[in-house]
């Protein structure tokens, strides 16, 4: 393990047993586990090449019991992790030694939908896929659709502001969540945004969707949720070369076309996936892009034609369209299943996530060839092209001395290369543990500072997720918060409006 965590506190490992003890007192019957053998199945979440057993684990049930498992940790200075399905790559749900782990998967439940105002209220631990799932009969579905959609909830795509292959034209989970309801963690119970599109004061729902557990836990979201397009079509284009692939997409991009979705996947993935779900994809192509485009069929059929021109004038060998909607799902299974699929060529991979401008997809293709060629390591790419946002997959073996740490530094230096083209971090996975160490390339002291403040206005003591997102985690009195005692106000001849 390279990634640093924070030592544990050994007075709160000390006093383990009566944790446990008064935490079953809030959350009776099987709802605490602590017994060390049950705690291996929560040692990890998505990046699971970083694994630590939890203080122990919690699982309520209701917000009443949220809070008051807060309240108490909170009075007793115990740090807490919040945890949907634990599918984070970027290790944000990862446990720590002196933590609770606090499950939301019993919160499963659709509480409303409304389909007059178009939204549903649901529970955290409700599943992105089953949000559709309870709106399709209707014709309707909650568009953003992370690739783990079938395990994933809806509580872990709001602290992650997850996308997916249709956020390119619907948004990330940030324009689709119109409202929560947190718990702080001293108990406190907010709401925040609710069925009406602009929140009233300052953003605050802005700033929690992607906070990634850092902030509060949520225990209500209300989501939009979206007629199905009359028409979707998806086209297959294959390139001999992923940069000419890359500046097919910025063309459709910058000619004004929005598809649905646009993604690329380069030769060891198209290979990797053709082999695991046996789609049809091109086997000789250097780099495929899969565009969707929806709405009504003749505006279908004129992005269609004006996709396949771009195409053709950027190089593509071949172009398939398909021609009815089994085609067009078996288009999509082999992207949906490529992390998967190339889980089989190799012993792990290490799922990069960096967002750059779309121009600059071809030297950022070339380059990570190169780095490739450099570090001695296979290199797969399948990614939100359309928003420029890159899933390379480095593939290495845990088992060999060494190659877990040379492949974190080459993704690394992948994630130095986007912020040096002018790109981000990160795009959707979030900062987690994977990236901590790395918000120095993006941000100044002072910036980090800065959003360490807001940070200390949600939760003053940092007890909730330590360790992730901020590679130093300053005390809040050293970053300036006022701390009043019996009502004496520090500094009383200045100013306060
Ligand atoms: C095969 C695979 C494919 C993936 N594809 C995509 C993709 O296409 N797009 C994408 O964006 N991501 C993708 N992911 C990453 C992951 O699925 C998302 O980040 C997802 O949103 C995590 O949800 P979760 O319920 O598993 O949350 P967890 O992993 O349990 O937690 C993630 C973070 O959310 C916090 N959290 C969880 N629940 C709550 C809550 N109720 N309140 C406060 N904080 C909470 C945790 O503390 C942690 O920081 C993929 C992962 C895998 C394994």
């Amino acid at each position: 393990m390279s990634i640093a965590m924070p030592v544990p506190d050994s007075e709160t490992l000390a006093k383990r047993a009566r944790i446990a003890q008064a935490l079953r007192a809030i959350v009776p019957g099987e709802g605490v586990i602590d017994a060390p053998e049950a705690l291996t199945p929560w040692e990890s979440d998505g990046l699971t090449a970083y694994r630590q057993p939890p203080l122990m684990v919690v699982l309520p049930e209701t917000t009443a019991q949220v809070s008051a498992v807060l309240k108490w940790c909170h009075a007793e200075g115990v740090k807490v992790v919040p945890r949907g399905a634990g599918t984070s790559l970027s290790g944000g749900a990862l446990p720590l030694a002196d933590a609770v782990l606090l499950g939301l998967g019993k919160f499963k439940r659709v509480l409303e939908i409304d389909y007059e105002d178009r939204v549903a209220v649901v529970q955290p631990g409700v599943t992105n896929l089953a949000i559709t799932q309870a709106v399709e009969g209707r014709g309707f579905y909650y568009a953003p659709d992370p690739s783990s959609q079938i395990a994933c909830t809806i509580g872990g795509n709001v602290a992650e502001n997850s996308g997916g292959v249709h956020c390119l034209k619907y948004g990330l989970t940030t324009n689709n969540v119109l409202g929560v309801e947190i718990v702080m963690m001293d108990g406190e119970i907010v709401r925040l945004g609710g069925r009406h599109l602009d929140p009233c004061g300052l953003d605050l729902l802005g700033v929690v969707v992607g906070s990634e557990g850092l902030l509060g836990v949520v225990t209500e979201v209300t989501v939009r949720i979206l007629p199905r397009p009359e028409t979707a079509r998806a086209v297959l284009v294959g390139f001999p070369d992923a940069e000419q692939a890359g500046a097919c997409v910025a063309q459709v991009i910058a000619e004004g076309i929005i598809p649905a979705g646009m993604e690329m996947m380069d030769r060891p993935a198209i290979h990797a996936a053709e082999a695991f779900v046996e789609v049809g994809y091109p086997l000789d192509v250097g780099a495929l892009l899969i565009v969707e485009v929806d709405g009504p069929a003749a505006e279908c059929d004129f992005l269609i034609g004006e996709i396949a021109r771009i195409a053709d004038a950027n190089g593509a060998v071949t172009t398939r369209v398909s021609q009815n909607e089994a085609e067009r799902m078996a288009f999509w299974a082999g992207r949906k299943a490529a992390f998967p699929a190339v889980g089989r060529i190799s012993p792990d991979y290490l799922c990069m996530d960096g967002t750059i401008p779309r121009r600059r997809l071809p030297d950022v293709l070339r380059r990570m060839e190169e780095l490739s060629q450099e570090y001695g390591l296979r290199v797969a790419n399948v990614f939100h092209a359309g928003d420029g946002n890159l899933h390379p997959l480095i593939l290495y073996d845990a088992n060999v001395p060494g190659e877990l740490d040379k492949a974190e530094a080459f993704g690394a230096d992948i994630l130095r290369l986007c912020v040096a083209v002018g790109g981000v971090l990160t795009g959707e996975h979030g900062v987690g543990i994977e990236k901590r160490d790395l918000m120095p390339e993006m941000f100044s002291d002072a910036d980090l500072k800065q959003q360490s403040r807001v940070k200390c206005a949600f939760d003053p003591e940092l007890l909730l997720n330590p360790g992730k997102v901020f590679p130093v985690l300053h005390r809040c009195a050293e970053l300036g918060r006022m701390h009043v005692h019996h009502g004496a106000l520090p500094h009383p001849d200045l100013p306060r409006f």
